[in-house]
């Protein structure tokens, strides 16, 4: 019997042509899957799609007839040549170490093999995890941590998540939103630090209206020419595609957990599903897609943190944001426990050895937990830092939880020279201008 053949990958020349001929295909009911496009095709920030190979000659035959500009290339995981080697020196168990060789040889894991990457059961298979994390990292992404500048525009929101420190009905923060001029004056200063991506966050706030986030998105892309990632919760499919069109690029949002029982405790207006299927329109819209998770949440087992990984592998999301857990003052979770640091490095190691393939960020949740936390992160398969660029009269009433760091471009500079990598080339240091 001929053995199955392997997938390929088609690479097209721009986000258009790949959303053009992902319809084609599915029109003519070819199987496909978005993925973000291997690092050694192009950009991990692009996407592209995934057929079977039996696939092949019909798929070229349909892209050929509307001239579709693509490459195909057969689809290959990414092996870590020379792991075992490197990790000779240190013991572990057997199971553990046949995880090391799988990914050596570049094999798929199971649900509980994650299990047991994330239940490491000695310092010197924590080492190792996070090692083989780092040279994942470093094959695919290099040496250079990429930053990106977030402004918090406004802290209304009409949900009651029980995690969050905005929820509705919580009377800690001062509630505030930002006008268009008060964000483009922000969006302009992190443009003349050379920063590439603005990230858009607020809680879920109906005043900003489909026309008034076009505008904004319009001005932004006219003054500035930035890429726009919008973190803005859930919207209806037209809204997403109306946003797309007006020129935002990427869009963050966390599926926070795919337990359907944790998920549905901590939402009360919200429904797993239908995060899911948010997430599936943005990817089909052509957005970057950018997901996450919090570790340490009540109920949440490490079954759940491998089944997330999978979740974020599976939908082929672009940026994973993984961090702790942290109690809000005067929401429901108040009192609750501080996610696990290690656990939550251990999560975000084991995310670069399964997705590979995607960008990390060390997150503001670990920096704030933690001093040390985005130095680590970095070391543990990170390569992002997004700085907090909110007007500092607003910073203190976005607390998504307590003590949140307020990472700033100084303390981003210091977690990549503190975890010997190198800053962005875009980077515009002040004080070499001076
Ligand atoms: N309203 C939007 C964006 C703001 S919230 C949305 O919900 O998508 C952005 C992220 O903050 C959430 O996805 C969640 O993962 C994180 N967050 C909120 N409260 C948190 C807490 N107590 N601890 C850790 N992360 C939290
Ligand atoms: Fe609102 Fe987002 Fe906080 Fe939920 S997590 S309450 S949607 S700001």
């Amino acid at each position: 019997m001929k053995p199955p053949e392997k997938k390929l990958i088609i690479v097209c020349s721009s986000n258009s042509q790949m959303l053009k001929a992902e319809g084609l295909l599915k029109q003519k009911k070819i199987q496909t899957e978005l993925v973000p496009t291997p690092s050694h095709h192009g950009s991990i920030c692009s996407t592209s799609i995934l057929i079977q190979g039996a696939d092949r000659e019909a798929a070229e035959g349909y892209l050929g007839e509307k001239r579709i500009n693509y490459r195909l290339y057969p689809y290959e995981t990414k092996k870590l040549t020379g792991l075992m080697k490197a990790l000779m020196d240190r013991a572990a168990k057997q199971d553990f170490l046949e995880i090391m060789e799988k990914l050596e040889a570049g094999a798929d894991l199971t649900k509980e093999e994650i299990v047991r990457l994330l239940n490491t059961q000695s310092n010197m298979e924590e080492e190792m995890l996070i090692a083989a994390a780092d040279r994942m990292r470093k094959e695919i992404v290099g040496d250079r941590v990429e930053i990106r500048a977030a402004i918090e525009f406004s802290n209304y929101c009409k949900k009651s998540c029980h995690y969050c420190g905005i929820r509705k009905g919580c009377d800690s923060p001062k509630r505030y939103r930002m006008s268009e001029d008060e964000i483009l004056a922000q969006v302009h200063q992190i443009h003349q630090l050379g920063i590439k991506t603005v990230i858009l966050q607020s809680g879920e706030d109906d005043y900003y209206t489909l026309e008034r986030l076009i505008s904004l998105i319009q001005r932004i892309k006219r003054e500035t020419a930035m890429a726009i990632t919008l973190s803005i919760g859930e919207r209806s499919y037209e809204e997403y595609a109306a946003l797309k069109q007006a020129g935002a690029n990427n869009y963050l949002l966390k599926i926070e957990t795919t337990n359907p029982k944790v998920f549905q405790s901590l939402h009360p207006d919200d429904d797993l599903n239908h995060r899911k299927q948010c997430t599936q329109w943005l990817k089909e819209l052509g957005y970057v897609t950018a997901s996450g998770n919090m570790v340490g949440l009540p109920g949440q087992s490490l079954e759940d943190i491998a089944e997330d990984i999978l979740y974020f592998k599976e939908m082929g999301i672009h940026m994973i944001g993984i961090g702790p857990f942290v109690p809000a003052k005067g929401t429901p979770l108040a009192h609750g426990v501080v996610g696990n640091v290690a656990l939550t490095l251990r999560a975000v190691a084991a995310t670069r050895l399964v997705c590979k393939n995607v960008y990390l960020p060390a997150t503001t949740a670990l920096a704030s937990v933690d001093p040390e936390g985005q130095v680590k992160a970095l070391r543990a398969g990170a390569n992002t830092i997004m700085l907090i660029s909110t007007p500092l009269q607003y910073r203190e009433s976005y607390q998504l939880y307590s003590n949140k760091n307020m990472i700033d471009i100084q303390s981003a500079v210091d977690a990549v020279e503190g975890a010997n990598r190198l800053l962005p080339k875009y980077l515009k240091r002040r004080n070499e201008n001076e």
